[in-house]
């Protein structure tokens, strides 16, 4: 019998009740015991989805009230000072408090986990670090499991990764270091697991997935032959890799003394025949050919057949599972009535892919002929999507066909550009400005849903909004600003205002999907050729230019983030999709232009999200990636100034490709690195303008004026002044107006106080 099983559920909940509970708790409105039982529900209800989906094997464990990594660290014990001293365990305000900081002490980092966008609680390592079991919590889990009759498989992270994705908090030290101490209590979990009678522990290294250096992987086989010591009685194993390729690491995990293995073959297809190749007798394989990344139905006759490949070598020791934890996907389609039926026939979130893997497990077991009604419907669905006018419009083809190599450059290189540029616009040295938002105050919030929900008209609607802008404006000016911006009041969210002007995107009115703790996302849906029916920004920004004779920045979202940050058609290669979302861009660029805009930034945060977790193909996703930027941007005269944003920090690695991407000016963030990454751009000489934050915007505190301006002096070390903007870190829209006027005052001020004393010194050189 082919077995069936899942890496992991969403535990947000279908509507975010755990969001809801988690916020309530957080805000003091319900006890630790009603969170508790909302937890607990929710872990019920999705072990019973899962199990009437048709799984036999359903994961415990991968629930976690903020992160699965913090569970972790909860669960390890990890860190002497994280314990109450009274219980000897993590109680649930320490683990909230690790999370979310308190008044006195800061919260621990968060980071992208690999290259989805969920963020997991960086595990903190020094020299004194211990490890003991601190949390019964996964314990409880179980027993909850068994008493409802689910037969667990346990999920933990493995030793490896859970210190692969810490940092060390002491200089010098490696966190290697403490693989030999954090073994026995891995091995003590296990046997502690074993005793509540788990079978199975499914053991998640996507580490794996990662180019890894020697030292660690070396360290893979001492650490899994001292899981599997003799004496202590264990759970059998199962190795969960995933989001990658591990072929190359096919020989050493086909080796390791675990029960068995699974690979992604959704990301990387082409591994299956290496582990098939000697497969160890024995061991099961479990191969994930339903996509946990994305929102599409599967092709289930391929999967079939891929499966019953392998099923003639491995026999009874296949398993069939998604390709990583649904984690990544919304919870049920079925909760969808507003999405056309047409589109909602292509999809599947979380349920409908369990009951694809239990379908294919079906078939498996009891021959083609017993699923063949859904093979059928699967095939039709994607026959459809493919015949579809929604998806493939002549209209683009022929766009893509005319794109020429001159498409993607400017016409003169940039020092001509910025002569240009500056005879344009006349500004003084280190400009001024901001990167977009202004404070999405509850008025603003409001005014947009009433205005959705057709309780404000059309012209109600646009009054309000130039009301904001004109008093966006109005503040700039007073506050003294060289570049100014309308402030987006009329955005929700950067990637889904552009999506829902653009054809090709759908919006779902539950497909939520965890980023981080209680933040979800709800990602557009990209199904089809993209098209721009008509400008979609220009009429508020040329509203606001009408309001001063300053330069308003015009203010667009990049195709890179407008891609990374939904879910993707599968029918056509990313950089396919790419251009076309940058084709959108080139028109709106143009439309700008046209209506006397001279400056025009396109932000790109989620740039460097996009990287391939191996270095190795780095290279192709910076061709198409940046050709795709290079695309929406080139389409201006040189006298008009591009500009991009990035909100992040490290980038020294990708400054080559960020310079070739041409801006005319890129902000970026520095100030919580305290201008550490300007390191890089005094080794590369970034070439074009460029405007380090000066303050950090995710946090209420101001700095003075002498803050900035030292950071405008160390930026002046490595950056020629010449080159150099003044701007905070990123948009203001989480900020409110009080604080935000202080922090911009402050920072022209810093401005104005480096502009006289640079004139001083270039005036003594003279
Ligand atoms: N222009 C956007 C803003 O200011 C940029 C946001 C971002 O970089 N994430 O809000
Ligand atoms: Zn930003």
């Amino acid at each position: 019998m082919a077995l069936t099983h899942n890496l992991g559920f969403p535990r947000i909940g279908a509507r975010r009740e755990l969001k809801l509970a988690l916020e309530a708790y957080w805000r003091g409105d319900i006890n630790e015991e009603r969170l508790q039982t909302t937890a607990a529900e929710l872990r019920k209800q999705h072990w019973i989805l899962q199990r009437e989906a048709g799984i036999d094997l359903i994961p415990v464990g991968d629930f976690a009230l903020y992160d699965q990594m913090l569970n972790m660290t909860a669960l390890l014990g990890a860190g002497p000072a994280r314990f109450n001293a009274d219980s000897g365990e993590v109680d649930l305000d320490l683990y909230f408090a690790m999370a979310r900081g308190t008044p006195g002490q800061p919260a621990m980092e968060m980071t992208k986990w690999f290259d989805t966008n969920y963020h997991y609680i960086v595990p903190e390592f020094d020299a004194r670090t211990e490890f003991r079991i601190a949390s019964s919590q996964l314990f409880r889990e179980v027993a909850e499991a068994k008493a409802l009759g689910i037969s667990p498989k346990v999920v933990l992270i493995g030793p490896l990764t859970y210190l692969y994705l810490g940092k060390e908090t002491e200089p010098g030290f490696n966190r290697l270091d403490l693989l030999t101490r954090l073994l026995p209590v891995y091995r003590e979990i296990l046997a502690r697991l074993a005793s509540l009678g788990v079978e199975w522990v499914q053991i998640d290294e996507p580490l794996l997935a990662l180019d890894l250096d020697n030292d660690w992987l070396s360290r893979l086989d001492h650490a899994y032959a001292a899981l599997d010591a003799t004496g202590t009685k264990r759970p059998k194993l199962l190795l969960a890799t995933y989001f990658e390729a591990v072929d190359n690491h096919a020989a050493r995990l086909k080796k390791l003394p675990v029960d068995g293995l699974h690979i992604d073959l959704c990301r990387a297809p082409h591994q299956l025949d290496i582990f098939l190749d000697n497969y160890p007798a024995g061991k099961v394989l479990s191969l994930g050919v339903i996509d946990g990344r994305n929102v599409w139905r599967a092709d289930l006759a391929q999967a079939f057949s891929i499966l019953s490949r392998a099923q003639a070598i491995v026999g009874e020791r296949l398993w069939i599972a998604p390709s990583c934890s649904l984690l990544h996907c919304p919870v049920d389609l079925e909760l969808e009535t507003r999405l056309d039926g047409e589109i909602k026939n292509w999809l599947a979130f979380s349920a409908q892919k369990l009951k694809e893997v239990s379908t294919l497990g079906r078939g498996l077991d009891q021959g083609e002929n017993a699923i063949r009604e859904s093979l059928d419907a699967a095939a039709e669905a994607r026959q459809e999507r493919r015949d579809s006018p929604r998806i493939h419009s002549p209209v683009m083809q022929e766009r893509l066909q005319s794109l020429t190599h001159n498409d993607s450059g400017r016409a003169s290189p940039f020092p001509v550009r910025q002569l240009l540029q500056r005879r344009r616009f006349q500004l003084p040295l280190l400009p001024t400005t901001t990167i977009g938002s202004f404070p999405q105050t509850p008025e603003i919030r409001q005014a947009r849903a009433a205005f959705r929900k057709g309780e404000l008209g059309n012209l109600q609607y646009l009054e309000a909004m130039r009301n904001e802008i004109r008093f966006a404006i109005k503040k700039q000016e007073e506050i003294g600003l060289d570049v100014l911006v309308h402030g987006e009041p009329e955005r929700n969210d950067m990637v889904e205002y552009f999506g829902e002007q653009l054809w090709g995107y759908a919006f779902t009115e539950n497909g939520w999907v965890q980023s981080y703790g209680s933040r979800c996302v709800k990602p557009p849906i990209l199904y089809g050729d993209i098209y721009r029916p008509e400008p979609m920004t220009v009429d508020w920004i040329q509203y606001a230019q009408s309001q001063t004779e300053k330069p308003v920045k015009g203010m667009l979202t990049g195709p890179i983030t407008m891609l990374m940050w939904s879910f993707v058609r599968d029918d056509q290669a990313r950089s396919l999709t790419a251009l076309q979302l940058a084709l959108a861009i080139r028109d709106e660029v143009a439309d700008l232009e046209r209506a006397g805009i001279g400056i025009i930034q396109i932000d790109e945060p989620a740039f460097r999200e996009g990287l391939p977790l191996k270095k190795a193909d780095w290279n192709g996703y910076f061709q198409w990636a940046v050709e795709a930027f290079r695309v929406a941007s080139s389409g201006v005269k040189d006298d008009t100034q591009i500009h991009t944003h990035m909100c992040y920090s490290e980038f020294n690695d990708i400054l080559p490709a960020i310079a070739d991407m041409g801006a005319d000016v890129i902000t970026i963030e520095t100030s919580r690195s305290r201008m550490e990454l300007l390191d890089g751009f005094g080794h590369f000489k970034y070439p074009n303008e460029i405007g380090p934050g000066v303050y950090d915007i995710h946090s209420p505190r101001i700095p003075d004026t002498a803050e900035m301006l030292e950071l405008l002096e160390k930026a002046c070390l490595v950056i020629n002044p010449k080159q150099l903007w003044v701007n905070p870190d990123c948009g203001l829209k989480t900020r409110g107006w009080t604080e935000t006027v202080t922090a911009l005052e402050r920072m022209v001020e810093a401005a104005r106080l480096l502009r006289a004393r640079l004139d001083i010194s270039q005036a003594e050189t003279c």
